[in-house]
């Protein structure tokens, strides 16, 4: 069964200060789950996890990742901003983007910061622009379908990111003309797997490539970046991934392939969001109407503006009814939200037990590519985000949008002057 960060009894006492809508967090369970990540590499010398912002961009988070040795993965000027506000800096940043603005390589660049290059076009566009650095880092496309024994896992050939393997060769020879001196590899090519097997099988690919590359061009790779997509076990059936055995099997593959290449000191990085923060956050949400037609409708206090994955993609999220864990699943509901979007539903014909209004709703696994996909569509405020800290307090760690912030954007014109808060 599926925990809750919280108890009833603990959100009754929590919205004494912070009234539901929230995400909470759990503090003790996203530090222990990073020592297991650290744990699993420790074999590899220079290992380090960049934690992708983008799944989770709060500073508060960052900094407890920080604190067990994570650095960041950013994609966007905003990304990099938060990073060196909170003291990242040089090899604690990795700048994994796509489609890059000039001012966010320039940025990128002044931090000292790992470029990792999506295109072969981009390094006539660094070189012309931020400087090509003595440490760079390129992505590879594969191409073709990413398979896992007979399961399709991907498509990378329909995917918008990387280098083929010519352009990389290529690609290195040319960045070592420019002054380039040391070379890394990422490769991010299925996205929440879950399954042992994908990391060992990207290491193995990303590992016999490092070989070639070598071979081809002389290049000193220092560094394989596996990037993120280990996955979370959205649904309760499914069996979480170990991390232990994942850092175990790409261990095997760096002793098989790397080790005898004479390429036994490169460091291996992960750029992980979703299995460094999705089971650790939780939507926490109130039933404030049922409408009874065709089917029966539990109207809550939030909506896909605080989380969008089920109306985006479907994507299943696990729902608890606080205080009934043990009763019968014998009511077929549609949770949804205000939105006036039909797919603002976090859940479609799901068995929960009876629910009444006032009664709080837990939606599991919002911790990563939650909060931080939202939008305000039909003028809808965000939530806040609370953290339970290993201490047990609850603490604010981001308020809740207000409509000043919803207009804000205004402010260079008095078109609202008039307007009343
Ligand atoms: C989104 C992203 C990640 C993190 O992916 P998860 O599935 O959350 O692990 C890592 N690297 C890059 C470049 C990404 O775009």
């Amino acid at each position: 069964m599926k925990q809750t960060i919280v108890t009833l009894d603990q959100v009754k006492e929590i919205e004494n200060t912070f009234p539901t809508p929230f995400h909470i967090y759990d503090e003790a369970a996203i530090r222990e789950n990073a020592r297991a990540l650290n744990e699993a590499f420790s074999w590899n010398k220079g290992y380090r996890e960049y934690f992708a912002i983008k799944a989770t961009p709060n500073p508060y988070i960052l900094k407890i990742l920080q604190e067990e040795g994570c650095g960041v993965d950013c994609s966007s000027l905003t990304e990099l901003m938060l990073s060196e506000a909170l003291g990242f800096q040089k090899d604690d940043i990795m700048f994994s983007s796509n489609v890059t603005p000039v001012e966010e390589y320039k940025k990128a660049s002044e931090l000292g910061a790992y470029i990792n290059l999506d295109d072969y076009t981009h390094i006539d566009f660094l070189a012309n622009t931020a400087g090509i650095p003595e440490t760079i880092c390129c992505r590879y496309n594969p191409g073709g379908v990413f398979e896992l024994g007979t399961d399709i896992m991907d498509n990378p050939g329909d995917a918008k990111y990387g280098f083929t393997k010519e352009q990389l060769i290529d690609g290195y020879q040319k960045l070592m003309k420019l002054g380039a001196k040391n070379f890394g590899i990422h490769a991010f090519i299925a996205s929440n797997t879950v399954t042992n097997e994908y990391y060992p099988t990207l290491a193995g690919i990303l590992f016999e490539l490092a070989v070639e590359l070598k071979e081809k061009t002389g290049a000193n790779i220092r560094f394989i970046n596996l990037s993120g997509g280990i996955g979370i076990p959205y649904t309760p059936d499914k069996e979480p991934n170990d991390i232990k055995v994942i850092g175990e099997g790409v261990r095997k593959k760096f002793e098989e392939i790397l080790v005898p290449a004479g390429l036994g000191d490169v460091a291996i990085f992960t750029e992980l969001g979703r299995f460094m923060l999705g089971p650790y956050g939780q939507l926490v949400t109130k039933c404030i109407h049922q409408k009874h037609i065709y089917k029966e409708y539990i109207g809550v206090n939030t909506c896909a503006c605080d989380l969008m994955r089920p109306a985006m993609y479907g994507a299943y999220h696990h729902i608890t009814v606080l205080g009934k864990e043990d009763q019968p699943c014998d009511h077929k509901y549609d949770i949804t939200g205000s939105l006036c979007e039909n797919n603002d539903k976090f859940a479609v014909d799901r068995m929960l037990p009876k629910i009444d209004t006032g009664d709080y709703l837990v939606i599991h696994d919002t911790g990563a590519h939650g909060y931080s996909m939202g939008y305000n569509y039909n003028g809808k405020l965000k939530s806040k985000e609370l953290l339970l800290k290993t201490d047990g307090s609850v603490q604010l760690i981001r308020r809740e949008e207000t409509p000043k912030d919803y207009f804000a954007t205004f402010d260079f014109s008095d078109i609202l002057k008039d307007m009343k808060y």
